[in-house]
């Protein structure tokens, strides 16, 4: 089971109890999965097809509860490119005018008489624009699995109802992206705030717990992997610091000699030579009496100085 599929399954579980929202998911399940067809003088064939049978059945429950409707319910098997099992719920052909006149979708002067997005009284109240989206998302919807980056979008057929689901999801203010993929016209999310936001709106709860909590995973060891790899740049930069030291030892060794240099300087220089991988802090502790970082690492910089000026001919006042 896909993550898609988990919300889809949650969506077409929830309970709708007001006529209004009814109207409004009816309306959406038609517009978004194209099942109106135009058989020729007001006459038309109306059917809702979905991958997953309880989408079918929940339309089919709603159509007998608020239209008296009877529909018909078919499997249609996968053919050789597509082999995916789909389920159809068909409305009587006898009462297709009178549920597409009660969804308000008849318009004259619309391509075949048919409206492509609904009549503005159809999805009214935030209620209704709510039960929209979420049949948008349920008929063409798609969403990934955290695991595999952020993405939420709802592939409408015509550009006019893309948009038109965009105008419902903003409405939540959800700021919704448009594009065109494949004769589909697409809005999408892509921020993981905006995507547990809409799982949400759509009344996907668990779903949206779900996502969260990798999300939340995800970002932690996100955070933890910066961290390690700012340590270790960090211990990278202290042993060449290191390494840079040990070499100027050496070379005031054999240019000048140790024992040419004051006492606190000459046994600042035997501590780092034996302790080459040792934090400045506790370099201090090696020396007698104890020195803090800063004058060690004061002494250290003079060490390295003392070799600069030995490489370029200088002369060392020590
Ligand atoms: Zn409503």
């Amino acid at each position: 089971m896909s993550f898609a599929s988990d919300v889809r399954g949650e969506l077409a579980r929830q309970s709708v109890t007001d006529a209004c929202c009814a109207r409004s998911e009816l309306t959406a399940a038609l517009l978004c999965a194209g099942g109106i067809a135009w058989r020729g003088r007001d006459r038309y064939a109306v059917t809702i097809t979905a991958g997953e049978a309880p989408t079918v059945r929940r339309y089919f429950g709603m159509l007998k509860q608020f239209y008296g409707i009877i529909g018909q319910i078919r499997t249609l098997s996968g053919d050789a490119l597509n082999n995916q099992t789909r389920y159809q719920l068909a409305v009587p052909e006898a009462e297709t005018a009178r549920l597409l006149a009660a969804l308000d979708l008849l318009d004259k002067r619309a391509l075949f008489g048919v409206r492509s997005v609904p009549a503005e009284e159809t999805v009214r109240f935030a209620c209704c624009k709510k039960a929209f989206a979420r049949v948008a998302f349920l008929m063409c919807g798609a969403v990934n699995h955290p695991d595999r980056g952020y993405h939420i979008e709802i592939a409408a057929p015509t550009e006019a109802l893309a948009y038109y689901i965009g105008d419902q999801l903003k409405y939540f203010g959800l700021n919704v992206k448009n594009t065109c993929r494949k004769s589909k016209f697409v809005v999408y999310l892509k921020r993981a705030e905006d995507i547990s936001d809409m799982l949400s709106l759509l009344g996907a709860s668990s779903a949206m717990l779900a996502f969260e909590n990798v999300r939340v995973k995800k970002e932690v060891s996100n955070r933890v992997n910066r961290q390690l790899n700012c340590d270790s740049s960090n211990i990278n930069r202290a042993v060449s610091a290191a390494e840079a030291q040990i070499r100027a030892i050496r070379y005031i060794d054999a240019e000048l000699g140790l024992d040419k240099l004051p006492k606190p300087l000459r046994e600042m220089a035997f501590a780092r030579a034996n302790n080459p991988e040792m934090p400045l802090a506790e370099l201090g502790e090696q020396l007698e009496p104890v020195l803090g970082k800063s004058g060690v690492s004061a002494r250290l910089r003079r060490l390295t100085d003392i070799a600069d000026k030995l490489r370029s001919g200088e002369e060392i006042k020590l």
